[in-house]
């Protein structure tokens, strides 16, 4: 899953950011309105959801908003804001915002108003199956033949892009774009290692991988696997 946050507040930014992150979100932050305004329009397919503070410098959150309903997606978004009368939380809700939090909020708030949405945007599921691995992202666990396993945030955000297009290639491109943020630099190969390590801990040893590779393109878990 990846978000976009925009907010000029360098500790509130880092604070989301850090957490998210470790709930195996990748992030994009923006300081500033503009910049902001221009991630979101660029990356529109790309995010999953969208935190956008209120009041910033260059553009506000209610007209990045505005720009991004304007292309009719139903995106997520959740305002940020220390504005609390009536009026502003109205106001904000028609501009096409789903939902806002007030700051200071709690980080736990923040993330359980996301899978609401998050959830009611991709349809009810939060769990799934394949073969002996189960998933739940609510509750972020995943076990293997009843046993849970240990994953690192990447490799939990990797297997639930794969478990959530099961039947469908992830392709290579893709599997970046939503796992991992727009300050990625490397080589793509780094996909293959996080596959090798998924591998390592989900398969049955002996048996095929519940991964396939579609060589140059991409990856696939098999809807019958
Ligand atoms: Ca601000």
């Amino acid at each position: 899953m990846r978000v976009l946050l925009v907010e000029d507040e360098t500790a509130i930014a880092n604070f989301i950011a850090e957490g998210l992150e470790e709930e195996g979100f990748a992030v994009d932050v923006a300081h500033n309105g503009k910049e902001g305004q221009r991630l979101a329009l660029d990356n529109l397919e790309e995010y999953d959801i969208m935190l956008l503070d209120w009041m910033l410098p260059g553009a506000s959150g209610i007209e990045i908003c505005r720009a991004v309903r304007k292309k009719n997606t139903t995106i997520p978004v959740i305002f940020l804001t220390a504005k609390d009368t009536v009026d502003d939380v109205v106001f904000g809700l028609e501009t096409g915002a789903n939902d806002y939090l007030r700051k200071p909020f709690a980080f736990e708030e923040l993330l359980a108003r996301m899978r609401v949405l998050l959830r009611s945007s991709k349809g009810e599921q939060n769990t799934f199956h394949c073969s002996d691995i189960e998933m739940d992202v609510e509750t972020h666990r995943v076990v293997k033949a009843g046993k849970p396993v240990d994953l690192t945030q990447k490799e939990f955000a990797l297997l639930e892009l794969l478990l959530r297009n099961k039947g469908k290639v992830c392709r290579r491109t893709r599997i970046i774009e939503k796992v991992w943020d727009i300050n990625f630099e490397h080589d793509t190969s780094v996909i293959d290692v996080y596959i090798n390590f998924l591998r390592k801990k989900l398969d049955t040893p002996g048996a095929p991988s519940f991964i396939q590779t579609l060589r140059g393109v991409g990856y696939r878990v098999n809807d019958d696997a």
